[in-house]
């Protein structure tokens, strides 16, 4: 069987890629993107692939079975409920909705029976660096956290490292981690702290996204480690929730809850 698929924001970094893979994959159609301004992207030209400017329009003029939307939370969040009401799946990578945009897309999604995946990360590798995170901080409660991104990002600690330090939560004991009279001699030398777990973020020029969970035990270190190199790293999290979406007729948010990680 063949899915058909409409792309949103495909002029964007993450946009672009999903294009190729689409393209590529031999039981994935793509049928339109949607894109707020009237764009000439060659790759669509060369597939004879249609470009709306309104997804209503995309919608209309086509049989989409899944949108993948990677946009902005604000755009679409407009997307999905358009996508829902129709009862069209949605796999969603964009990052930034709010609790209420959450709740408010569950209900429809329930209402609709429409399945959607919202996952903030779809890097296989970086759910699998939680994943053993957790079975690690069973054993090795110290540990710190040293996320790092590319510096056009806004926000820090990234979501990806906030969600370790809360698994990692699950599992181990309360701790305030270090020496109980440490001095920060320059302020924010520690990092940022939840629950005892130190977070250190970089920014630089160069970097993808990339994080190492570090364990200290007596004599010895263990280090998770995981490297985004470029934004292809997120596809096969992207394709893979494309083939389980069809399968759900419900909100699943996050990756690892469609993964069998057991
Ligand atoms: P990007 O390069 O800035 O692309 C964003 C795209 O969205 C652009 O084509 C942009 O078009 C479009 N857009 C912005 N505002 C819009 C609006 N109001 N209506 C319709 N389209 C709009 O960003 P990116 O790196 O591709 O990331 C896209 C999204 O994926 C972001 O939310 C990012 O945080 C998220 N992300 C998720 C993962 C994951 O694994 N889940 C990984 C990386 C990034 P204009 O040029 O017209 O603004």
């Amino acid at each position: 069987m063949s899915v058909n698929i409409a792309i949103a924001g495909p002029r964007g970094r993450m946009g672009s890629e999903a294009i190729k893979m689409v393209l590529n994959e031999a039981t994935f159609n793509l049928v339109g993107c949607i894109d707020r301004k009237p764009s000439h992207i060659s790759i669509l030209v060369e597939n004879n692939i249609p470009v709306f400017q309104h997804v209503e329009e995309c919608f209309y003029s086509s049989d989409v079975d899944v949108l993948i939307d990677l946009t902005v939370a604000e755009a679409s969040y407009d997307h999905i409920m358009m996508a829902l009401q129709r009862n069209i799946r949605c796999v969603v990578g964009t990052t930034g909705f709010t609790n209420n945009q959450l709740q408010e897309i569950k209900k429809i999604a329930k209402q609709k029976n429409t399945g959607i995946i919202i996952a903030p990360n779809f890097a296989i590798g970086a759910i699998l660096m939680m994943h053993f995170s957790k079975i690690a901080a069973k054993y090795f409660p110290d540990v710190e956290i040293i996320e790092k991104h590319h510096d056009e990002k806004i926000d820090a600690p990234s979501g990806t490292a906030v969600k370790t330090a809360e698994m990692i939560k699950t599992i181990r004991e309360s701790k305030q981690q270090g020496h109980p009279d440490e001095i920060e001699v320059l302020e924010g030398a520690r990092g940022a702290v939840e629950d005892g777990i130190h977070i250190h973020s970089l920014r630089l020029p160069g970097l993808v996204a990339h994080q190492e969970v570090i364990f200290g035990g007596e004599g010895q270190t263990l280090i998770i480690k995981h490297d985004s190199m470029n934004r292809k790293s997120f596809m096969e999290g992207i394709k893979y929730s494309v083939n389980q979406v069809l399968t759900i007729d419900h909100l699943v948010y996050g990756l690892e809850n469609v993964l069998d990680l057991d």
